[in-house]
């Protein structure tokens, strides 16, 4: 038996090939699954009671088992959910007037290892399968009743070291039969993984891409995220200039402010003068480290010394925005609700 959300529209098609049904039993099905997202196959409605006998012989439909829902003060909801293997990812909605934006995970862990993030320290797991980055966004489209319009690539892993899977997870987030979410409304942000970057410019899809930047030079980057250690900013910029040039797209460079690390004038000067000739949009992204994390090796930082930081960054030529801080009080920082499952499990991932 295998889980059917698990089949590629080829592997669908060839299935039904394989048992004489008509061709658009494939595009009914894949319906069914990806845009209605039925959860037993006595559902669908238009296929006779011996085909869906058929299918239930062979296949089952399985969603990721919400694990853990916490709900913010300000709506963010931060969903534990846990794959059929056992292993649990993080999702998070964070609804923002008509904006519903979900963040979903593309690795079980991550290997890149950024020093500001608490996934970065347990290491990499697995990487996801299409159909798993994209069942998260089922599992809150069914819990909630509500269709995101927005998707960003940004909870836990490197979705670049996963980019097969992450673009065949596109396809089905775009696809007019499936969520049918418009390309430009899907950002991939990336840590600098500069392998993935030929498939990702070769993807004809005009999906968002962001760069998770966070320092001015290699001392700071090498410091803060190792991945630096081994594709350089200059390398990284080259790749982010390409694909601005094949894409005619802007990006956007993310920069998590750490206190006393990244956040003086100097690092604001040399931020600028990095990027200045870059078609790019700049997030700067407050460091708030929870309460209770022991292990971080830094300190939230202070309101005022984001609106210093973000007063530098208006001299140069680029548009600088603050990330706005969400679900604070559920601790919606980066791995923080795989965290507490992993405490009250008494497991340490290393
Ligand atoms: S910030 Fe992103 S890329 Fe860096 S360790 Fe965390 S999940 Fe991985």
């Amino acid at each position: 038996m295998k889980n059917i959300r698990s089949l590629e529209k080829d592997e669908i098609k060839s299935y039904f090939e394989s048992i004489e049904e008509k061709s658009f039993r494939s595009k009914q099905l894949y319906k069914w699954l990806w845009q209605k997202l039925v959860g037993t196959f006595d559902e669908l409605s238009d296929f006779s009671k011996r085909l869906r006998e058929e299918l239930k012989v062979t296949f089952y439909i399985k969603y990721p088992d919400i694990v853990q829902k916490q709900v913010s003060k300000d709506g963010t909801i931060k969903y534990l959910l846990k794959l059929e293997d056992g292993s649990t990812v993080e999702t998070v909605w964070i609804p923002d007037g008509k904006r519903k934006t979900i963040c979903v995970s593309t690795q079980v862990g991550c290997a890149m290892g950024c020093k500001f993030c608490y996934t970065g320290r347990q290491g990499l797991k697995r990487d996801l399968k299409f159909y798993e980055i994209a069942d998260q966004v089922s599992v809150i489209k069914r819990d909630l009743g509500i269709s995101p319009t927005n998707i960003v690539m940004m909870g836990m892993g490197e979705p670049l070291q996963n980019i097969d899977n992450v673009l065949k997870a596109i396809d089905i987030l775009n696809d007019e039969i499936g969520f049918g979410i418009a390309a430009r409304k899907i950002t991939v942000s990336t840590a600098g993984w500069l392998p993935g970057f030929d498939k990702l410019i070769d993807y004809p899809k005009q999906i968002k891409l962001a760069v998770s930047l966070n320092a001015p030079n290699n001392e700071i980057r090498d410091e803060i995220m190792p991945v630096n250690k081994r594709y350089k900013i200059e390398d990284l910029l080259s790749a982010v200039r390409h694909y601005i040039d094949v894409k005619k797209k802007r990006v956007t460079f993310e920069y998590v402010l750490i206190k006393g690390v990244n956040d003086s004038k100097e690092d604001a000067d040399k931020l600028i003068a990095l990027t200045n000739d870059i078609e790019c949009k700049i997030n700067l992204i407050p460091l708030n480290v929870a309460v209770d994390d022991k292990d971080s090796p830094f300190d939230s930082i202070e309101d005022g010394r984001v609106k210093q930081f973000e007063k530098w960054m208006m001299r140069g030529k680029r548009t600088v925005t603050v990330r706005k801080s969400k679900g604070r009080d559920i601790n919606a920082a980066c791995g923080e609700l795989k965290r507490y499952e992993i405490d009250t499990k008494n497991i340490i991932i290393k």
